[in-house]
Formats: structure tokens, sequence, C-alpha cells
């Protein structure tokens, strides 16, 4: 789960990272107070879960109460790579002398945690790292020995800090270490790190992603998930216990596995290639067990995505045989008539595995208009996909 800068400011000020009082709002006329609060001026920050925000006009400043208001009224509805600004953070300023960069993340590919740290900090912390790689220095950090001092001065003497900022960033990183480990994140990221004119430094954007496995050790988090922003058919999925991602295709995917629905959505992206671009809907994984009332709700959620057009249930029959979850499409269409929901979408089933044989026979005796069985997974792909095209 990705968070709002100021939802990072927060965990960061929870864990001793210097960083600059800050309110968030979503009214122009809140920005007035707020601003008073924070001495007279502030910087205006739209609050989107995507970088660049400064350079497409998302970070101002605001000199009086006045012209904050006038910020925030700028800001807030503004469209920034697609995000709609909804929330505005209102910070004290800072006089910046240098602007660094620093993060922890899980480097997945080496099987490791790594820090980055460069002294060209600031937006285009992406464009240093493809254009001059020795400016950013990579140091990967053991899972059980972390970032403590010593490590810290590692990295920052990699990273050529200033010496009289130093000790400073190295302390800062111990910090950051201190969220990105107590946290369960799997970034923590500063960009920029700030050296005020004071010499000071200062943590003045931060981007943190925390792991969704760890939920059950971090009950605090669930306040930070974005409801607002959450698609309502993954939400009502979510209620129903429901393994469901919404994507932005046509075809609507069930199957049981999540191995088995990934590649479910491989082929029938391949054959939709040929048949106008249709793409799959979403991910929905009913798993080994499902019964007539799990698949009746995975139906339920698929049909009520308006984009679909045609659904594609892909089962392999292991512990739960084909027969059973045959039986379980049917009780499902049952189910859902009898909940007055109208099923108008072409299904097309592949069923394979264990009992294969007396599970299609279910399918074809149970004669719903609506269902067609083909036997390979490519064909019931293809088949799904030109319904869809349609
Ligand atoms: P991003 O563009 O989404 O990464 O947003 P940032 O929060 O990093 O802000 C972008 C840039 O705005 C920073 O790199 C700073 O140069 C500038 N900026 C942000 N806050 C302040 C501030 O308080 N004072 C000054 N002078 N500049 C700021
Ligand atoms: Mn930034």
């Amino acid at each position: 789960m990705d968070l709002f800068e100021y939802q990072a400011r927060d965990l960061f000020a929870k864990h001793d990272v210097p960083v600059l009082a800050g309110e968030v709002i979503d009214t122009p006329e809140a920005a007035r107070e707020v601003t008073e609060r924070l001495g007279g001026r502030a910087v205006v920050k739209a609050q989107v879960k995507t970088g660049g925000r400064g350079k497409a006009g998302g970070v101002k400043l605001a000199s009086d109460p006045d012209d904050a208001v006038e910020k925030a009224r700028a800001i807030l509805g503004m469209d920034i790579k697609g995000h709609t600004v909804h929330k505005v953070m209102l910070a004290q300023t800072a006089d910046i002398a240098e602007e660094y960069y620093v993060s922890f993340l899980l480097d997945r590919t080496n099987r490791t945690f790594l820090a980055m740290a460069s002294v060209e900090g600031g937006v285009d912390i992406e464009e240093v790292a493809a254009t001059k790689p020795e400016a950013l220095a990579k140091i990967p950090v053991d899972a059980i020995d972390g970032v403590g001092i010593e490590k810290a001065r590692e990295i920052v003497a990699a990273a050529n800090f200033p010496a009289e900022v130093a000790e400073q960033v190295a302390e800062a990183l111990v910090k950051l270490w201190d969220v990105f480990i107590k946290e369960d994140a799997l970034l923590v990221e500063v960009n920029p790190l700030v050296k005020t004119g004071e010499g000071r430094i200062i943590a003045l954007d931060g981007k943190v992603s925390l792991d969704a496995n760890a939920e059950f050790r971090q009950p605090d988090h669930a306040a930070l998930e974005d409801k607002a922003a959450a698609d309502p058919l993954e939400a009502a999925a979510k209620a129903k216990g429901l393994n469901y991602v919404k994507l932005d295709g046509e075809v609507g995917i069930i199957g049981n596995g999540a191995g088995l629905v990934m590649s479910t959505l491989d082929v029938v992206a391949y054959a939709g290639e040929s048949r106008g671009g249709v793409k799959p809907a979403n991910f929905l994984d009913i798993g080994g067990g499902a019964s007539a009332e799990v698949m009746a709700n995975g139906l339920e959620i698929i049909l009520g995505d308006p984009a679909v057009k045609s659904v594609f249930v892909n089962v392999f029959g292991g512990i739960t045989a084909c027969d059973a979850v045959a039986n379980g499409i049917v009780q499902a269409l049952e189910l859902l008539s009898s909940r007055g929901e109208t099923v108008d979408k072409p299904l097309v089933v592949r069923l394979d595995g264990n009992n294969a044989e007396l599970g299609r026979k279910i399918l074809s005796d149970a004669d719903h208009p609506l269902v067609e069985q083909v036997d390979t997974m490519d064909g019931a792909a293809a088949r799904a996909a030109e319904l869809a095209a349609k």
C-alpha cells in the first residue's frame, strides 16, 4: 500500500526523522487558519500518489494566509498524471541550501534490502540514475544486521555527502531504517532530504510503501487506507473475502489457484490481441475449495463490472473436483437469479483435472443458454475474447 506524503510525514515524525510541521486539508478556506498556525507562510503541496508534483504545478509557496487559500484553490481538483487532487498538505516552508536523495527498499532481484543515496537529489533522481549512475550510491543492507550508525556512515561515505552534514544524514538514515523495519515498509524514500540555510537536515518529501503481508501485525495501518480511492468492485470483493483485483479489460476471469489465474490473464491477453485488443477485466482466484456460494459471489462481482463483456471460468479440478465446481456454477447461476441479478453475459467454461468428464456432463445437462464449454485453456481464452470483441 502506497501512502500519501502527509502519511509518510506522520510516520517519519513518529520515528523521530526530522520533518517540518504540516497539516492536511481538503477545502481552500481551511488553508488560512492552518497557514496562520504554521507562522504565516506555507508550502502548499498536492497529495497524490505519484511523483513529479512539483513539475506539474502541484507544489507552490504561499507568502501569507490569503495567498495559501488561493494556492490551495488552484491545486485542489487539479489532475496530476491521472490523479485528481482531493487533499493538499500545508507545510512549514524550508530555506533550502542543498537537496539530497536517500531511500531504503526491498531489492527482490538480489534478495536483499538496498540503500540508495545521492547528493544530487531534488526532482529528477530517475534522470540522475539513468545519466549519471555513479552519482547514485547503492549499498546492500543485510536484513539481520540492518542499519546502525556504522552502516549509515558507510552509506553516507559512499554517496560523498559533505563533511558538515555527514553525521546528521547518518543519524537520519538510522531513523529512516526504523521506519522501514518497524512499519514493515517495502520502500522508504526521501526526495529531497534537504540541508537548510542553517545547516539542518530535514526530510522534505517522503514516499512510503507498506507491505500488505504484514497487515496482521500492524493494526494501525488499516487507518491509512485511502477508502475514497478504493475501487468499488474491489471493496465489494474484499467484503466478501474474495481475492479480486480490478483490471481494465473486457473479459471477466474466474479461476482456482493464483498461478492458474495469472496464466489465464496471459492467455486471454494474448488471444485478445488479434480480436480487437480485448483484455482481461480482472484477477479473481476463488481458491481450491470453491463452494457454489463462493462461485456465486465471484460471478456477482464480475457481472457487476459494466466493462465485462464475457466471462471465462477456468478451473483445474484438484481436491475440489470438477463435478463439484460444475454443480457450483449451476447453483451459482440459480442463486444469482433468485437474488434478482440479471445474468446476461456469456460464460465460457473450461474444466480439466479431477473428474473433468463428470463436470462437463453436469454443465451440458444443465444446458444453460449463456454457458458454453471449451475443453482447452487456449481455446476457451480465444472464445471468451471473441465473445468480448463483438
Ligand atoms: P515532488 O515534485 O512530487 O517530488 O514534490 P516535492 O515535495 O519533492 O517538491 C518538489 C520541489 O519543490 C522540491 O525539490 C523543492 O525544490 C521544492 N520545495 C518543496 N518544499 C519547499 C519549501 O518548503 N521551500 C522551498 N523553497 N522549496 C520547496
Ligand atoms: Mn519529491
